[in-house]
C-alpha cells in the first residue's frame, strides 16, 4: 500500500485544513500557497485517480461533480467566473498524484495562459 495522499490526510483530519465545501464525493479546501485572489482546490474524496485523464476515463460523473462544485464555489467566493486547472504530470507542475482541480478567480483578466 502506498502512503495516503496529503489530500486524504486532510480529509481524514490528520493534517489541519478547513474543508470549505463538500458534496457526496468531492470536497474543497483553500490552497496553502494561493496563486490568485481566490485559489481553491476541488478534490474527490477517493484517491483512486491520479490525474484528470484517469478520472475522465474511469468516472466521468465524478469529474462532472468536481466541475459543479467548482462552479458553486466560484459563485460564492468571487464573481462567478473562474479558471479550472488540472496539472497533469510532473513536467506540468503536478506535485500531488490524487486528482484535484485548481479553482482560480478574481483579478484574472490580465493573465495570459
Ligand atoms: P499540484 O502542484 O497541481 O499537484 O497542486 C498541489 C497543490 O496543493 C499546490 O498548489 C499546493 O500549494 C497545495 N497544497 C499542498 N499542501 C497543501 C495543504 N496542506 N493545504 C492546502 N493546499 C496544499
Amino acid at each position: 500500500m502506498s502512503e495516503p495522499s496529503i489530500f486524504t490526510r486532510i480529509l481524514d483530519g490528520d493534517i489541519p485544513s478547513e474543508i470549505i465545501a463538500e458534496t457526496e464525493n468531492v470536497f474543497a479546501i483553500r490552497d496553502i500557497a494561493p496563486q490568485a485572489p481566490v485559489h481553491l482546490l476541488v478534490i474527490p474524496k477517493s484517491a483512486d485517480y491520479r490525474n484528470v485523464v484517469e478520472l475522465a476515463a474511469g468516472d466521468p460523473a465524478l469529474l462532472a461533480e468536481m466541475v459543479g462544485l467548482a462552479n458553486t464555489l466560484a459563485a460564492e467566493h468571487t464573481d462567478g467566473d473562474f479558471r479550472l486547472i488540472f496539472n497533469t504530470g510532473p513536467n506540468a507542475g503536478q506535485t500531488v498524484f490524487h486528482v484535484h482541480a485548481h479553482v482560480l478567480g478574481g483579478g484574472l483578466e490580465e493573465h495570459t495562459l
